[in-house]
């Protein structure tokens, strides 16, 4: 994913005409320098922001990492105060023959560890993305219809087997695994895009669809998916939409919630709900697509996607910025959003601790020459390279010359694009190679996200478990994330996961977030990790609220259960 190739310095250049220049070069021909600069750049890169292959490209755990995991990483022993639910029956090798006839002959519609021997085959759906999370499933069923959809969780009701619906299993709250005996149904399967409509930009699709396969197919079109993240290579749109899943584009695109124009999903007790709309309005009573959009998987499995795509924009720009404190990260992007407006796509934040540990992961040329406390890249996305070109220009001479921005550089082609968002894309993958994470993903008020970083590694330093030497846990606590959503990600990577860690990390943070009028989770969902904390972001009515829904959809409570609420 990174480049090796040397970045345009184009910013530094700037840097040094502004410092020393400035007083004699007029600002029409500095301008119509960097005019040049940004206009060979967006037309270098084209059409596209695009990362992807041709094959979607699964995220893999390092081999220290899977060794880190011993027969002691399950969660069950990990969290011994969650108990199964002995309303659950136990699998049989009546329930398993049920299934084997339903999904046919096919041996690759189901893993069968009830009847016969397959924990290797089992391992990858019992685990999640972090190597956090671990049960104890014996049964995988592949679906590759909504009828068998259907079937599978009426039977799963009828004898009350707990099912957890799984996509891509990339999810980074413990939501998409089994915490016990759990059947998977997996809906890796169901991955057809089944219309695209030219004109309008309605997309119809499986949700097994991969994200990048999707954002590929509509590239081929003019189009492109709203929504994009790290994980593209590997995370389902039925997962997407189960997580609600924010990513880079919802700065330019919105969330989920605005884009999804239609669901098919299946009840627990088989209930096909076709909302599958294709209508941008359509006040016809309740949303209730809207329930199933963030939901987790808790109520029912989402089967079909029907979603609104933007057209593919003509021109893009990456920069990337070095910054001396976070007060100018704040002034930057009150400057981008006042002059960029319309064409910014994506703002993101990256604090020092986080591009040295990606620098020491993947070993790659860091794009600029000294490091700073902290970075921003920002992205533009327009449909004229002149019009882009100008306004960039103007923007990027206005922060250098306010001492805004202390360092940057301007991609000048597609893979320098590319390079420059692997430093931003990479550094969840690039933490997960070190060792155990623990995330928070959270919402706080701009004026404040970046002192939750500052204010919890001073925690974990004065509890001693912060350090260079193995005899410390934690290796560094670093802050990132999507800042033009107030969108924190603090990361706390460890050496091994470990519970004196957690015990001064929570419920410290949420207290933290709580006093601030937070969200204890901006995008990534409950799952396990935040179930028992919703509380510190929710009020007791909105929590009974949700519990009456999920009682109603889910009476028997067979769907991801011990999860959510
Ligand atoms: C490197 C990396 C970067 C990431 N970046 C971002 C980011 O920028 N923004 C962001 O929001 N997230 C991010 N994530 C988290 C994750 O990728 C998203 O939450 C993603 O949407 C999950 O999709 P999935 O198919 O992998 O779902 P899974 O992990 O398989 O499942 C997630 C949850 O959805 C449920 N579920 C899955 N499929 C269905 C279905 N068809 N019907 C009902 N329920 C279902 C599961 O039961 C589970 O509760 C990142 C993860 C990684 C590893």
């Amino acid at each position: 994913m990174t480049c090796r190739q040397p970045l345009t310095p184009v910013l530094r250049q700037l840097t040094r005409t502004t410092s020393f220049e400035l007083g004699r070069q007029s600002s029409r021909s500095q301008a119509s320098s960097l005019a040049r600069t940004a206009a060979k750049a967006s037309a270098a890169s084209g059409s596209r922001r695009c990362f992807s292959s041709s094959q979607p490209r699964p995220l893999k755990a390092t081999a220290s990492v899977r060794q880190a995991q011993s027969k002691d990483d399950f969660t069950s022993t990990k969290y011994p105060e969650i108990k199964r639910d002995e309303r659950f029956a136990s699998l049989t090798p009546d329930h398993v023959a049920y299934f084997r006839r339903l999904l046919g002959g096919n041996g690759s519609a189901l893993i069968d560890g009830v009847t016969g021997e397959a924990a290797d085959d089992l391992a990858p759906f019992n685990s999640d993305w972090m190597r956090k999370y671990r049960g104890h499933c014996q049964l995988v069923l592949k679906p590759s219809s909504t009828e068998e959809v259907s079937k599978i969780l009426k039977y799963c009701n009828d004898n009350l087997l707990a099912v957890v619906p799984q996509g891509g299993n990339t999810g980074l709250v413990g939501g998409s695994v089994p915490v016990f005996d759990e059947i998977v149904l997996s809906l890796g399967r169901m991955n057809q895009i089944l219309e695209f409509d030219e004109v309008s930009g309605t997309l119809v699709a499986g949700a097994g669809v991969i994200l990048e396969v999707a954002d590929q197919y509509l590239a081929e079109r003019g189009y492109i998916f709203p929504l994009d993240l790290g994980a593209k290579g590997s995370c389902q749109l039925g997962g997407n939409l189960a997580t609600n899943a924010g990513g880079l584009r919802l700065l330019r695109y919105g969330s989920l919630h605005g884009t999804v124009l239609g669901v098919e999903a299946v009840l627990p007790d088989g209930t096909v709900v076709d909302d599958l709309s294709r209508l941008r309005k359509n006040n016809t009573g309740y949303d209730l697509k809207q329930l199933f959009i963030g939901a987790e998987g808790t109520i029912g499995v989402i089967t079909k996607v029907s979603i609104q795509c933007p057209q593919r924009p003509a021109a893009q720009n990456v920069a990337l910025f070095g910054l001396a404190s976070y007060e100018n990260c704040q002034r930057a992007f009150r400057e981008a959003k006042s002059q960029l407006s319309e064409i910014l796509s994506a703002f993101e934040l990256m604090d020092e601790g986080s591009q040295a540990l990606v620098h020491q992961v993947t070993g790659s040329k860091r794009p600029l020459e000294s490091p700073y406390p902290f970075y921003c890249l920002i992205e533009t996305s327009g449909s004229n390279v002149d019009h882009d070109s100008e306004k960039l220009q103007n923007f990027l001479e206005s922060v250098m010359e306010q001492g805004i921005v202390a360092d940057g550089t301007l991609a000048q082609d597609e893979t320098q694009l590319r390079s420059l968002w692997s430093w931003r894309e990479g550094i969840t993958e690039a933490l997960g190679h070190l060792g155990g994470v623990y995330k928070y993903d959270v919402s706080i008020p701009l004026s404040q996200m970046y002192q939750l970083v500052e204010d919890t590694r001073a925690r974990v330093a004065e509890a001693g478990l912060l350090g260079d030497g193995e005899e410390h846990p934690v290796r560094a606590v670093v802050g990132y994330g999507h800042m033009g959503d107030s969108n924190l990600h603090l990361n706390i990577s460890t050496r091994r996961f470990d519970a004196r860690v957690e015990q001064v990390l929570e419920p410290f943070i949420y207290e933290w977030i709580a006093e601030r009028q937070g969200s204890i989770s901006a995008e990534h969902g409950l799952g396990l990790a935040k179930k028992k904390y919703i509380g510190y972001s929710r009020n007791p009515t909105m929590v009974g609220l949700m519990k009456q829904i999920k009682r109603l959809y889910d009476p028997k409570g067979i769907m991801n259960p011990y999860k959510y609420i």
